[in-house]
Formats: C-alpha cells, structure tokens, sequence
C-alpha cells in the first residue's frame, strides 16, 4: 500500500479552499477504506503568499483534520515555485506526490485513483492530459493550442495539452531536485527526466468559485519560459532574418546601381520611410531575443533560492 500526497498551491484561494479540502478529504477517506492508500497519507496545501485569508483557513483546517498539511511561503513566488516548493517537501512524507491546483478543476475524482493504479504497476511519473476544455474561455483554450504548437515548433520536449496535474515517484522527485534552474517551467523539464511514464485522460471542469489567479501577464511569462528556457532556437531565427535582410538589401542594391546608369531618378520618401521603421522594428526584437536569454543567464548566475517557508505544519 502506498503513501500518498497531494499537493495544491494556493493564491487568494479563500472562496474555494474549504471546499477543495473537503473534496479531496472524501475522496481519501475513500481509497483509504478501499485499502488502495495507506492512511498515512496527506493533502498539502502550499500558502503563495496569499493577501487573504488563505493561510488562516488551511490552519484551522489543520486543526481540525490532521490530514490536511500546510506550508506557508514568506512571499508570492508564482504557481511553479509554489508547486515545487510543495513538492519538494513533501517527498518526505509521502511515497508519490500528486500536483494539483487548489481550484481542483481537474477530474481528480477519476484521475486520481488511476493515477495511482499506474504508480503501482511501476511508473514514475503519469502525467494528466487534457482531453477536453469545454470549461476553459475560448480565448485561453486557443491560446493554449497556439503556445502547444508554437513550442512543439521550437523543439521543446513536452507533453500536448498536460498543465501542472501529474503524479511523481519519491525517486522522481529526488531527481527532479538535481534540475537546479531558477525559471521553472516544469512542463518541460519533468519530461527531462527520463523515468517511465503515462498518463491519464483528464476532463477540466468549471472552478467551484473564485477566479482565476493566471493574470495575462503571468500567462504570457510561463509561455516564454516555456520556450526560452528549452530552446535556443529564436536566436538561430534572428540569424535568419538577418541573411534574408542581406539579400533584399543586395537586391536594392542593384536595383539602385541600375537606375543610376539609366539616368532615371528613384523616388524616395515611401520606401525610405517604410524601410527604416521596418528594419527598425526587426532590430528590436531580434535585440530583445538576445537580451532575454541575457536576462535567464543573468537570474540563472545569482543562484537565489526559488522559494522561502516559513512555516510548516505537519
Ligand atoms: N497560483 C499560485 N500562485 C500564483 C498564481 C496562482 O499558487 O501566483 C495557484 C492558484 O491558487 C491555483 C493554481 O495556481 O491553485 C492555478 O491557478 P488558477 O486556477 O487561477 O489558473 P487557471 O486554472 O485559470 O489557469
Ligand atoms: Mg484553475
């Protein structure tokens, strides 16, 4: 029988956490009596600094129900830190630990206890794949799809449609700890690690109440982490411009040397103006490209701690 641990991260999640906690709590109470974990088993909930009550209630739920764990970091790290923060904690507590946000939008229901029966039968790591996001907006179920792709064109190694929902081995953990980068995007780092894997459909449903804490801007970070931090290939990109700008600029050229012969006067102002901000634009970006990779080096090189507890309640 196996140890297991849930882990959600909480941001401001006071409407849905009491709930969330009763949820999962039944559902253990469950495979508990089915005898498919053993009851020493826990549900973490990892407090992201939080400006509401957050904190308070996984205290009081603490008290009430020794089940329940908390983990209270000193400031808002962001999903991933929080997850990892999590993570890593609770490898000591458990023999799996499964990754799950506090909003349990996810089918946790079914996943779950699958997710188990595949640790059992001897993977490490079973990741929950998104079948259907009918509950997701339009626009972020398309932005996701745009980003799948967009990565999967840069060469990064990750799962279609698996967010944060997965279950990992204490083993997998242990090396997951030995990945010692700053800008954590697990989606594409865990499948680094090389253990056997599978994974589960998952069916995302509506959140129980609250809102969403994924800010656009937030969203839009972990998408160009997720491709930054994988793939070096924008760079090889600007290159490529810059070859394809030689050439139009070759073409100008005799064009221009053409005219000159001819005695014919080339009319200037349009193109000239259109050029510059054009070429001005590419330039850009091409330095920004550059300069974000500067950016990961530089965070990269000061080594700062990911996250920092300051409380634990076990
Ligand atoms: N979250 C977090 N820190 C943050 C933002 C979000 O720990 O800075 C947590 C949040 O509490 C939730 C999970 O990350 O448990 C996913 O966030 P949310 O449900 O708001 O995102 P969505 O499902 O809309 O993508
Ligand atoms: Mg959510």
């Amino acid at each position: 029988m196996i140890t297991l641990a849930t882990v959600s991260p909480c941001y401001n999640e006071e409407e849905v956490l009491e709930q969330s906690a009763a949820h999962l709590t039944a559902l253990f109470d469950n495979l508990i009596a089915q005898g498919k974990i053993s009851n020493e088993s826990v549900i973490v909930f990892v407090n992201d600094g939080s400006r509401d009550r957050t904190w308070e209630i996984i205290t009081r739920l603490h008290k009430q129900n020794a089940r329940i764990r908390g983990i209270n970091l000193a400031h808002n790290v962001g999903h991933q830190n929080a997850i990892m923060a999590g993570m890593m904690t609770a490898k000591d507590w458990a023999d799996a630990v499964i990754t799950l946000d506090a909003d349990l939008q996810d089918d946790y229901k079914t996943c779950i206890p699958q997710m188990v029966d595949d640790f059992q039968a001897g993977n490490d790591i079973v990741y929950g794949v998104k079948v259907s996001r009918t509950a997701d907006p339009l626009l972020k179920r398309m932005s996701a799809q745009a980003f799948y792709r967009l990565q999967e064109k840069m060469g990064v190694n990750s799962i279609f449609n698996h967010a944060d929902f997965r279950l990992m081995s204490r083993q997998a953990l242990e090396m997951l700890s030995g990945y010692k980068e700053r800008n954590l995007y697990l989606r594409g780092l865990i499948p680094l690690i090389g253990l056997k894997s599978t994974t589960v459909d998952d069916h995302i449903s509506e959140r129980e109440a609250g809102h969403s804490k994924y800010t656009l801007r937030k969203m839009l970070n972990l998408a160009l982490d997720g491709i930054t931090s994988f793939s070096v290939k924008p760079i090889y990109y600007v290159i490529y411009l810059g070859i394809i700008f030689l050439f139009i600029s070759l073409g100008i050229g005799i064009y221009v040397i053409h005219a000159f012969i001819n005695h014919t006067e080339v009319p200037g102002w349009a193109s000239l103006i259109l050029s510059i901000w054009f070429v001005g634009a590419m330039l850009m970006i091409s330095i920004g490209a550059v300069g974000l990779y500067i950016a990961k080096i530089y965070e990269e090189v000061k080594q700062r701690p990911l996250y920092n507890i300051s409380q634990i309640l076990d």
